[in-house]
């Protein structure tokens, strides 16, 4: 198909908007591109889709949006603009599922790429293990959903080893931040777990790299937020799928007892599959629930612990199993829950099938959605907070700068650095041992406690203690918006992170809703 991009540009953004006022691109930006040859197709109809994201705070206007037939479309249309040179101002950003925070996804009047135009399941392949040291992996395109991925290698008994908790994401989209969830103290984040990419460099070169082939690449790449490439295809360590979870939640009223206990559960040898946890603070509302498809065996004994003013920590874990040996994960989990100083009697849990587990917050999903609280607002917080400041973060968030926890989940679990290779672009706290700790708030409502304005500046608190306080945090998704605030995150890495920005996105076209390098134009 031969596309030229026309000048009608503006009376289809009209159309596209309706009455919502964002920034309008100038018609003529896309002129200089000339035609293009590709396999797939530019659209200009879409163009509030791109501008829109889960964070749902911010909206920029692309150009066009790419959708591409083929890895060449990608990189024709990247080499094209950088063709064009340092004068133009285009950029051009890879869109996974739009799950972003704060339009990190989104290019102000240059062109979205819609990734998951190449993620079908046609363009996977599962490759079984070949024997002692040969692992099993499969070749997935950047833009397929990981729940996709999932249901192609469950065909091959197989599944990828290290998850987020909620699958409706892009394997490029969570390879450039990090890809964290209860698996990583023991097989790493995601980023851990990926053995060679197909990337499309911001010269518009497609390199496959690998820890052996254009390292340098491949390390930057991974949790490098799109600075230096648009993964097209990722290597994915598999393991066989286990078949049943048994999935356990135990509470605590003790803030010290909660976190040794999940430290001594990421520490030692024989353990859970996953361990997480979340911090519950005078619980009421389903927002608070979002994330669970939870069913306890008994129910009523459940519902007896609303936290009723006090702060409870609840600490879930899961166990694989194959339904043949249901009675050796029964007595493995009762060895390992006699260890825990939880509340004797908090102790629920639910047997569910692997892919019921995994894709527990999609049902949630679908919930929100019904009563139309899904597509609200999020201004999220995700920290990582070492392990010798947890408590007293803890002592200072949790119901004093925080008096509920209504409008979203609270997650709170530890990980352990030696699972994370240093020579990715994630940056990561000092210590062995550090926190996640996910504020996931919803704000439905334009005014009061459920606002974006009332969970902004509870986070802006949190953020302040935790400068002032020296707590040695470091943000995951993190939101800044000044090269400098960008510096200070990377810190001794940041050299490394410019020199890798200079080498492989000269022109800084690349995710410009990172706001690390605007482009010179
Ligand atoms: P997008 O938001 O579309 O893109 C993210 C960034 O990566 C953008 O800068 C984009 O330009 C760039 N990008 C996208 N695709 C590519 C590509 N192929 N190549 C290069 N750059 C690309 N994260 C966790 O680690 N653990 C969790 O448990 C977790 N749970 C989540 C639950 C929900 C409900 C949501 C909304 C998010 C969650 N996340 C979690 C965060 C998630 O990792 C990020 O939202 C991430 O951005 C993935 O979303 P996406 O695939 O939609 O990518």
């Amino acid at each position: 198909v031969r596309v030229s991009v026309v000048c009608c540009l503006k009376l289809l953004l009209l159309l596209a908007l309706g009455g919502v006022t964002m920034h309008v691109p100038d018609e003529g930006v896309l002129a200089p591109l000339g035609p293009l040859r590709l396999d797939g197709h530019l659209s200009f109809h879409d163009l509030a889709t791109a501008a829109r994201d889960f964070g749902n705070r911010c909206s920029l206007l692309p150009a066009a949006v790419l959708h591409p037939g083929s890895v060449a479309d990608v990189a024709a249309a990247v080499r094209r603009v950088f063709q064009l040179g340092e004068r133009s101002p285009l950029t051009v950003a890879a869109r996974g599922h739009g799950h972003s925070l704060l339009g990190q996804s989104q290019a102000a009047g240059g062109i979205v790429v819609r990734m998951e135009s190449l993620g079908g399941s046609a363009m996977m392949r599962v490759v079984q293990s070949g024997g002692a040291g040969v692992p099993a992996y499969v070749d997935a395109p950047g833009g397929a959903l990981w729940i996709n991925v999932l249901h192609e290698t469950l065909k091959h008994g197989l599944a990828p080893k290290s998850w987020t908790d909620y699958l409706h994401l892009t394997v490029g989209g969570t390879l450039s931040n990090a890809g964290v969830s209860g698996q990583a103290f023991r097989q790493g984040p995601q980023v851990s777990n990926v053995n060679q990419l197909e990337i499309v460099t911001g010269r518009g070169d497609v390199v496959t790299c690998s820890p052996e082939e254009n390292s340098d690449l491949f390390y930057g790449a991974l949790g490098g937020l799109g600075q230096f490439g648009i993964i097209t295809r990722a290597r994915i360590a598999l393991e066989p799928a286990p078949k049943m979870v048994r999935w356990i939640r135990v509470l605590y009223s003790d803030f010290a007892s909660f976190t040794e206990d999940q430290e001594a559960l990421i520490s030692a040898e024989e353990t859970f599959d996953y361990i997480e946890g979340f911090v519950i603070i005078n619980r009421t509302g389903i927002l608070n629930n979002w994330r669970t498809s939870f069913k306890p065996q008994d129910p009523v004994q459940a519902s007896h612990f609303q936290s009723d003013g006090k702060v409870l920590y609840c600490l879930e874990m899961t166990k694989n199993f194959d339904p043949d040996e249901a009675d050796i994960m029964e007595q493995e989990v009762g060895v390992l829950l006699s260890r825990l100083r939880y509340i004797q009697s908090t102790l629920f849990h639910t047997d569910v099938t692997y892919l019921e587990f995994l894709d527990r917050v999609h049902s949630s999903e679908l919930k929100l959605r019904a009563q139309g609280l899904w597509e609200v607002p999020h201004p999220w917080l995700n920290l990582l907070i070492p392990r010798s400041t947890i408590h007293r973060f803890a002592r200072e968030v949790f119901g004093k700068i925080l008096k509920d926890s209504n409008n979203g989940p609270i997650l709170l679990y530890p990980v352990n650095r030696s699972k994370w290779d240093n020579r990715t672009s994630v940056v990561i706290p000092e210590e062995e041992i550090f926190y996640l700790v996910g504020f996931l708030s919803s704000a439905p409502s334009a005014s009061g406690h459920g606002s974006v304005e009332h969970a902004v500046s509870l986070n802006d608190k949190i953020v302040d203690f935790c400068d002032k306080a020296g707590v040695g945090m470091k943000q995951y998704l993190a939101p800044y918006t000044t090269q400098q605030q960008w510096k200070a995150h990377f810190g001794a890495r940041w050299e490394t992170f410019e020199r890798r920005k200079h080498m492989y996105d000269p022109l800084a076209i690349l995710a410009p809703g990172q706001r690390i390098f605007p482009k010179a134009s």
